[in-house]
């Protein structure tokens, strides 16, 4: 038995993200051990579904033997070399097969998903200054938008308590109407609010006609938002708006790239093609930091030029990562191997009469689903929904972190359906305990974080 001694100190010297560190007077952290497939397992043996996929980032498991073999494998030849004048057979292998995944063939290396938003923010602002238009210089972002949060993605981050006490360090953008399908109204459609969301970004765009550098947009599925879900015609009308207006489109597909809501990428499900299309979690499997910012042809040759300025000059010490690279082919290597995307079908076909009694609880208001990703909220007037919830199903033995009153599953591909079965027993027998048929009336919230 290994010993657990630093546990007893676990929060003095780690101050842990997204967390006030004062509730852990109350709530211990859980010290993970090791992780097999969906479960995360701690010292005493105990396991835990991981139905959040750890953040978003996990698609294959943990400890997948496919990808750490791969990574063994890296290891014995080269972990890491700068980007910056040398290259390695992982990073050109991975850009011409994202290459030839997206149609975007130009990839640009991050270490996480706010620095892919940050690449992509810049890249756009300065192709408009080296394009002879340089008065398009402001970003529009959609209300309830999440895009990372170092000060240039939270610009853009329109999630209160995230970006409010950095207020006046952000540069002011510009925002949009939601699309999300909850909004429609007795007798409308995901369709009417698509449109009625397009038509208000229209009006901003012809409000600002001309100062718009790009539209930077989470594509079918804001997360952070609280699994907020919208036709796919407002990625369309996205589109066409943004070159209607002369404007970049920003495809942020962090958290939905990757086969997350059915297709490899989101943005297929409406045949759009962005300028830049940003990619991070799941790109590496859930194993190593890496981000990744694709783009077209036009905006690379902007940049491409005998003068050094005029060059893209933003790095980042891990740009390019030869393990993270090579990571995320072994990822590239699942999908078409096992046929992934078919798979996940299949699963979530087969998932749906398992998940029928929650979508009849009396207490669920707006069951979703979009691929792997399955969502609905919560009517109660408990303050504390979303920590109380949290606690009585790590207790059952899941990983679930609602965000306020929505409850969401977002597990990694291997889940089976004994375990999804499970995963919707407990949640049952916590929604009953804790909120019962649940009231009309949604109360006073915490915050929510996701
Ligand atoms: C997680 C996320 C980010 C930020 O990624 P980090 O790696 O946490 O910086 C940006 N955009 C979306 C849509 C995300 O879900």
């Amino acid at each position: 038995m290994p010993s657990t001694d630093w546990l007893s100190r676990s929060t003095r010297a780690v101050w842990h993200p997204c967390t006030q560190m004062q509730r852990h007077e109350t709530f211990p952290l859980i010290p993970i051990a090791r992780g097999e497939g969906v479960w995360l397992i701690d010292f005493d043996g105990k396991r835990y579904l991981d139905a959040v996929s750890s953040w978003w980032v996990n698609l294959f498991g943990h400890a997948n033997p496919r990808i750490n073999a791969a990574l063994i494998d890296q290891l014995g030849r080269l972990e890491h070399v700068m980007l910056a004048g040398f290259t390695h057979q992982p990073v050109v292998e991975l850009s011409e097969r994202l290459a030839a995944l997206s149609g975007l063939g130009h990839a640009f290396y991050g270490s996480d998903g706010a620095s892919a938003t940050e690449i992509a923010l810049k890249m756009s602002f300065q192709y408009w200054q080296q394009s002879g238009a340089p008065q398009k210089s402001r970003f529009i972002h959609l209300e309830h938008s999440y895009h990372g949060e170092t000060l240039g993605a939270l610009a853009v981050t329109d999630v209160p308590l995230f970006r409010q006490t950095y207020a006046p360090l952000l540069n002011a953008a510009l925002t949009a109407p939601s699309p999300d399908a909850r909004l429609a109204g007795p007798g409308e459609t995901a369709e009417t609010v698509a449109r009625r969301a397009a038509a208000g970004l229209e009006a901003l765009l012809q409000q600002h006609a001309g100062e718009v550098a790009a539209l930077i947009i989470e594509p079918l599925v804001q997360g952070a938002a609280g699994m907020a879900m919208h036709h796919p015609l407002y990625l369309a009308e996205a589109r066409r708006l943004c070159s209607q207006y002369g404007a970049h489109l920003i495809a942020d597909e962090i958290a939905v790239g990757f086969g997350r809501t059915g297709t490899l990428f989101a943005c297929e499900q409406a045949g759009v093609r962005p300028d830049f299309l940003c990619l991070s979690k799941g790109i590496t499997g859930g194993y190593l930091p890496l981000s990744c910012v694709l783009t077209t042809d036009e905006v690379y040759a902007a940049f491409y030029h005998p003068d050094i300025r005029r060059g893209f000059l933003h790095s980042h010490s891990y740009t390019g990562n030869a393990l993270a690279c090579r990571a995320a082919l072994a990822v590239l290597d699942i999908f078409a191997e096992d046929d992934v995307l078919a798979q996940n079908r299949a699963k979530a076909a087969a998932f749906a009469p398992l998940l029928a009694p929650l979508q009849a609880h009396p207490a669920v208001r707006h069951f979703r689903q979009q691929g792997m990703i399955w969502a609905f909220d919560v009517a109660t007037t408990r303050s504390d929904f979303a920590l109380a919830f949290f606690s009585a199903m790590l207790e059952q033995g899941c990983l679930l972190r609602p965000i306020g009153q929505t409850v969401y599953f977002m597990p990694p591909y291997v889940i089976e359906a004994e375990q999804m079965a499970q995963l919707v027993n407990a949640t049952l027998r916590t929604l009953d305990a804790l909120v019962g048929d649940g009231d009309a009336q949604a109360g006073e919230q915490e915050p929510a974080v996701p």
